[in-house]
């Protein structure tokens, strides 16, 4: 007889099924991959191109000029959320940092439709974050999981830091976000961040180290417990209908999909994964050897002549790249088109700003 199980409760371990080993090899993480390190490239080369750019302006405008690359945008996450709430007051899109705005809505439709796969596939922090506790497992022989204890209020900090951010920007009027942006700190806060790695102080390079060491001994350290981002993200991701989807009837109880997951989910004992922490990442779905008992996927029909297709409905590796590239691209190609991609200040005012940039401090300071 089959067992009922209500979405998201936890069922009982079931007497060991046969095993109806999967016809094709999973794919999924060969294909993260090599997504996650293409945007980490692209990445690196808005970076060089920026950086370039600043350079010009700190020579004293001569020299060899590089065009200012309006992507680098998507490493100012707090205005992109300001300029998005810009925009939900006064219709208008604004005129400093629009690409932020636009590149912030687009993951956040991401994590709409697909879970937080911003954060497993395209973010450079996730990237750099997964490759040191790989890095760690390879150095220790193992990554640490918290006690439940300490992991529980551990990640509420990011909530805690989100819920600053937003407390801060909930507050302000569209003038107020206007008149921010319009600030020296808020047309140069691209530099300013720039300049924060280039002349990283002490304390500040200790914290930076601290993290790397503890990203190394627990998994996704730095995502799971402090990005704010990725706590947004996270929020937005409970409404995706696409999720990590388990059939009860075609799964072993092997446990090994619970055993891959970053995020200690418990994935072999649920039907469905709700959990904010989920990143998309398919390493559940990459791990699991049994034909479609664990699909990244739709809900599954009402009836029980097409529930016994619901794998039909999911989304392989490829359909995930697709929708994240039809995504960002469709975000920035709209931005061109509409003219609202760049920037645009005249080139005296950063010539005036760059130079000086440490006399450029932030308003409220
Ligand atoms: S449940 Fe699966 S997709 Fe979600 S974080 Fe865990 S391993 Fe990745
Ligand atoms: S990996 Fe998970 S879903 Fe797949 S058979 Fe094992 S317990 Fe079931």
């Amino acid at each position: 007889m089959a067992t009922v199980i209500a979405a998201g409760t936890i069922t009982p371990r079931a007497p060991r099924k046969k095993l109806d080993r999967r016809s094709t090899p999973d794919r999924s993480q060969r294909i993260r991959h090599a997504v996650q390190w293409l945007f980490v490239a692209l990445n690196l080369w808005i970076g060089a191109q920026f950086f370039l750019w600043v350079r010009f302006f700190e020579r004293g405008a001569t020299g060899f000029y590089v065009p200012r690359p309006a992507g680098v945008e998507g490493w100012l996450p707090i205005a992109g959320l300001m300029n998005a709430k810009y925009l939900f007051l006064t219709g208008r899109v604004p005129a400093i940092h629009p690409a932020a705005m636009y590149l912030f809505l687009g993951f956040l439709l991401m994590s709409l439709l697909l879970k937080k796969a911003f954060c497993g596939w395209l973010c450079p922090v996730g990237t750099l974050a997964e490759s040191l506790w790989r890095a760690g497992r390879r150095v220790f022989g193992r990554n640490l999981r918290l006690y439940r204890w300490l992991d529980v209020p551990l990640r509420g900090l990011k909530y805690l830091l989100l819920g600053f951010f937003l407390w801060i920007i909930g507050g302000m009027s569209a003038e107020m976000l206007e008149g921010f942006m319009a600030t020296p700190y808020g047309l140069v806060a691209d530099v300013k961040m720039l300049n924060f790695f280039r002349d990283i102080g002490l304390t500040a390079a200790i914290v930076v180290g601290l993290l790397a060491l503890l990203s190394m001994l627990v998994q996704n350290f730095w995502c799971r417990y402090l990005c704010p981002y990725g706590a947004l993200l996270g929020l937005a991701s409970l409404f995706s209908p696409v999720k990590i989807r388990r059939d009860a009837e075609a799964c072993i109880d092997c446990g090994k999909c619970a055993r891959a997951c970053p995020a200690g989910l418990p994935v072999d004992r649920l039907v469905q994964i709700r959990s904010a922490e989920c990143s998309a990442c398919m390493a559940c779905v990459a791990a699991c050897p049994a034909e479609n008992a664990l699909q990244f996927a739709l809900p599954p029909r009402k009836t029980a002549a097409l529930r016994q297709r619901w794998y039909r409905r999911a989304l392989g590796p490829v359909a995930v790249t697709a929708v994240l590239a039809y995504i960002f691209l469709g975000a920035v190609l709209l931005a061109h088109a509409t003219n609202h991609w760049q920037t645009n200040i005249p080139q005296a005012i950063y010539a005036r700003l760059v130079p000086h940039i440490d006399q450029v401090t932030h308003p409220g300071i």
